[in-house]
């Protein structure tokens, strides 16, 4: 059986996402960023490799998930590739900006800075925002109903329960300073204005 070229697509979109993140774990690994989280935080970073990754390989390298294929219209590939270019991009981005400040889970230490420039200047999360168009780019390049959508799901909840958290952690450091920082910025959706 051959891989139709819209699975290869995302194979190929998925091994750039992983050399990206690899690259900034092992710096922050090197800045010695060892928290894991609490087990909720952890559970969510789980559901999410299991949407973006594990969902997906099963789909393409086993019979598992046939159950659920659907047809693919020929404009899935460009329009797919393009929104998982456009997330991998923003992935990319969000790191550089982010610099040393980034970590898996939800961590601060005393060296961390809050960034408001790049990407930061006109959305609070691009790194989730990344994720969302590159779920959509998953959703139309996977021609199954489970593997396509799993990383939307899986980054929904990742927003709906770890945002509060996150920008409660973030106000109980910078305070006002990131309180004036919310009211410039959108959340997941970049305010242009
Ligand atoms: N939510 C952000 C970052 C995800 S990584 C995004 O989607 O781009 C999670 C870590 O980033 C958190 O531990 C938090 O300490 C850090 N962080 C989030 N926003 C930040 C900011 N504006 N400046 C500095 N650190 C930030």
């Amino acid at each position: 059986m051959t891989t139709p070229p819209s699975s290869c697509a995302f194979i190929a979109f998925t091994a750039a996402y992983l050399a990206i993140r690899g690259v900034f774990i092992r710096r922050a690994r090197k800045q010695h960023k060892t928290d894991k989280g609490d087990a909720r935080d952890r559970a969510l970073v789980a559901l999410v490799g299991l949407g973006q990754i594990a969902l997906p390989l099963l789909f393409v390298w086993t019979p598992l998930l046939d159950v659920a294929d659907r047809a693919q219209p020929s404009a899935c590939l460009p329009l797919g590739a393009l929104a998982m270019a456009a997330g991998l991009w923003l992935f990319w981005r969000s790191h550089v900006d982010l610099g040393e400040n980034w970590s898996v889970t939800l961590e601060i230490d005393a060296q961390h800075r809050l960034v408001t420039r790049g990407v930061y200047r006109f959305v609070r999360h691009p790194m989730y925002t990344s994720f969302f168009v590159s779920g959509i780019g998953q959703a139309l390049l996977l021609a199954n109903w489970i593997a396509g959508p799993a990383a939307l799901v899986a980054v929904a909840l990742l927003v709906g329960v770890r945002v509060p958290n996150e920008e409660a952690m973030m106000i109980s450091v910078f305070g006002d300073e990131y309180r004036d920082y919310m009211r410039r910025t959108g959340g997941v959706v970049p305010r242009l204005s």
